[in-house]
């Protein structure tokens, strides 16, 4: 049976309440916006109110460091000069994402600035078609080989810029779970706006149910995933997008053509204990399809698990998350 689906995505997550008051001591939340998005973090036991406080700090932190738009972060600075001292930070963030560049054949690649910009998905820009001929040119700066690292030294090609949107949350997820866990709280869940990142196991010490939604209808689950103490990440192109001409088109772009990608998918759910190879293998996977992303998988089952949700309502997911997805539908399991 295949689902129906309408539009929209999201993830749900879905907190079952369901401890007694002796085995908790506290509960702390916060609602913040941060990354263009709204995130929420919310903490259990043990020091919950001041994990909570310093993961948002760390969080808001690194995204000033992190942003395209804001002319005070290091990355816009790299843009406009072509060369930075990268902070620590920056430097494991460029690490990242150069390996999930090598491991999914230039799939996620950081140098698609220019191109986000060309079709006017950053703030305050006009959502727009590029003609070919722009795009083509545009992809002459796009490419890892745009960029040189040396020690703390960051370089880029005289027409080459890059925006992490593609793993900056999951950057952010690891340091506030370990913010988190540093502070003697062993119990809580991030939601950073399609990153979900749970720490440690729900307080009454079973798994965290995470909804993965269906695709179209942000209200309704294509199915759940237990887990422990993991990110879970999820891209879909139906968040940023806009309409031309009938036509839909969203800001996951395809860096070797240019153009949104449209590789029969419409959200990939990442399972990882690297938060930032979740986040940036979401949107890599999103790029490359089903069935690449099966031959991905079958390379690196160690690293990862997803869950596919196709065009046509089909649902695939590998293996090894095979014991931990529950789902109302049908699902075909990717074997190793
Ligand atoms: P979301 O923005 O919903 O978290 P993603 O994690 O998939 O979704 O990130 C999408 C963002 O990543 C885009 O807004 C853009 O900044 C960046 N991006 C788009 N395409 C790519 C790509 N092929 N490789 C790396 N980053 C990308
Ligand atoms: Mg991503």
């Amino acid at each position: 049976m295949k689902i129906s689906f309408k539009t929209g995505i999201t993830i749900i997550v879905l907190i079952a309440f369901s401890f007694s008051s002796c085995m908790v001591d506290s509960r702390s939340e916060s609602e913040f916006f941060a990354m263009d998005t709204v995130m929420t973090i919310t903490a259990y036991g043990d020091n919950s109110e001041s994990s909570v406080k310093s993961a948002v700090e760390e969080i808001n932190r690194l995204d000033t460091l992190f942003s395209v738009q804001n002319q005070n972060s290091e990355i816009y600075k790299l843009n406009i000069n072509k060369y930075v001292h990268g902070s620590k930070e920056t430097l494991e963030l460029f690490n990242c994402a150069q390996m999930v560049n090598t491991m999914t054949n230039g799939a996620f690649d950081v140098t698609i600035e220019p191109l986000i910009r060309e079709w006017g998905f950053y703030t305050g820009l006009e959502k727009q078609v590029p003609t070919q001929k722009k795009i083509e040119t545009v992809l002459d700066s796009v490419g890892a080989e745009h960029i040189k690292i040396d020690k703390e030294t960051i370089v880029l090609d005289k027409d080459t810029s890059v925006d992490f949107g593609g793993i900056a949350k999951g950057y952010a997820s690891k340091r506030a779970a370990q913010i988190i866990k540093e502070n003697g709280t062993s119990s809580a869940l991030l939601s950073l706006g399609g990153n979900v990142r749970a720490v440690g196991k729900k307080p009454d010490g079973s798994e965290w149910s995470i909804a993965i939604a269906n695709p179209d209808d942000n209200s309704k689950q294509a199915g759940v995933l237990n887990v422990i103490d993991t990110a879970v990440v999820t891209s879909g192109g139906y968040q940023r997008c806009f309409k031309y001409n009938g036509k839909n088109y969203h800001h996951i772009i395809d860096p070797h053509t240019g153009y949104p990608a449209d590789s029969g998918l419409k959200s990939v759910s990442v399972v990882s204990q690297d938060d930032c190879l979740a986040d940036a293998l979401s949107t890599a996977l999103f790029v490359m399809g089903l069935d690449n992303s099966a031959v991905l998988y079958t390379e690196n089952s160690t690293l990862f698990g997803a869950v596919f949700i196709t065009d046509e309502n089909e649902i695939y997911v590998t293996d090894n998350l095979e014991k931990s997805f529950f789902s109302d539908y049908d699902f075909k399991v990717i074997k190793k």
